[in-house]
């Protein structure tokens, strides 16, 4: 614990922008931002790979000139060091998400709602500081990370920091609009695309009690779906059939994939009854079909992104409660490249989990 902190992180970075089948990140030592009253410096444990970091480093959603770029935004460790009004204290076990900083001062802040701050929220790599040295933040692919510590959520000691840290991204991004519209008993859910947020989806809706469905293209996950809690499957592939059987009676039906051109009004949306509600909480790269008016009668279509802190610390609880947990291979920090190789093919079932070896 008393092992002394070094002025400069290192971390594995993307020095320039990535091509997805060849991941070449190196490793990069960075001067971290002044340290406020209210940051915290954690050691890092591992941090999971979210499908974000690939975006991000292959410039996908937009091109940007932020490299070198660390990434890593599921992170759990342990303080080193911490600021007098950080809320923590030092040999806590605590973990970020995708947030780590927020105006704190604006209608949405002080409801509790960061993760919609009206200023924009600071992501916890990428996100703009104002520090010369340091202008964005950088990533949990790394030895320590530096954040403001209201953004840091305490691990239950009944999780491993493994399969707690991508609920802190993955996690939280369904667990979030489940929560907010509804979700629990004698309600119908269907989880839309099972893969590493998808799989937490299935988890946490039947955690809250729903009669949780998965929907998905390929029927290579129908074993894993029952495992996780669903009480049915329903192959997208297939629209005829699905809609015979279950048309007009979804209440929400949470949308985890980055699929263009989504069936939303040949499909999805004649798949929830009145009052049901779609969110999509994938981005894909292209945005949304555009929609009709007619087939949204009496129907909601909405978005959610990541959540609150609250919402996190609400969220593991509810994970130690009813034994959710993520599915990881956990994969040594050194061997990132690889790892963002194998996610970028398709491997992972359901989450890569970067593990620091001392
Ligand atoms: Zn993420
Ligand atoms: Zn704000």
């Amino acid at each position: 614990m008393s092992a002394e902190i070094p002025t400069q992180f290192t971390g594995h970075a993307a020095m320039e922008p990535q091509d997805e089948h060849k991941f070449d990140l190196k490793e990069h030592a960075y001067t971290p931002r002044k340290f406020d009253d209210d940051d915290i410096i954690i050691k890092i444990e591992c941090c999971g790979i979210c499908g974000t970091d690939i975006h991000v480093i292959t410039c996908g959603w937009e091109k940007h000139d932020r490299f070198p770029a660390i990434v890593g935004h599921e992170i759990v460790g342990r303080v080193v060091k911490a600021g007098p009004r950080s809320g923590h204290k030092v040999g806590d076990r605590v973990g970020y998400g995708a947030e780590c900083g927020s105006c704190r001062e604006c209608s949405n802040c002080t409801q509790g709602l960061e993760n919609y701050c009206l200023k924009g929220n600071r992501g916890t790599y990428q996100g703009k500081t104002n520090d010369a040295v340091q202008p964005f933040t950088q990533g949990g692919y790394a030895d320590y990370y530096q954040a403001s510590g209201h953004f840091a959520v305490p691990i239950p000691d009944e999780l491993e920091s493994a399969t707690a840290a991508p609920m802190l991204c993955a996690g939280v991004t369904v667990y979030s609009p489940l929560k907010r519209w509804g979700a629990g008993p004698g309600k119908k859910v269907g989880v839309v695309g099972i893969g590493g947020l998808g799989h937490l989806g299935v988890q946490f809706s039947a955690a809250l009690g729903a009669d949780t469905y998965a929907i998905s293209h390929s029927d290579s996950k129908k074993d894993d779906v029952a495992k996780l809690g669903a009480v049915g499957f329903i192959a997208s592939a297939d629209q005829d059939a699905a809609l015979a059987q279950h048309r007009n009676t979804f209440d929400i039906l949470l949308v985890t994939t980055y699929q263009e051109d989504l069936p939303l009004v040949e499909f999805y949306l004649p798949l929830l009854r009145i009052g049901g509600n779609i969110v999509i909480v994938g981005l894909p790269n292209s945005g949304l079909p555009k929609v009709p008016a007619r087939p949204l009668f009496g129907k909601s279509l909405s978005g959610s992104l990541i959540g609150s802190p609250a919402e996190m610390r609400d969220m593991l609880k509810l994970a130690v409660d009813k034994g959710v947990t993520t599915w990881v291979e956990t994969r040594p920090m050194k061997d990132a490249n690889q790892a963002l190789d194998d996610f970028a093919a398709g491997k992972a079932r359901y989450r890569y989990v970067l593990v620091n070896e001392d």
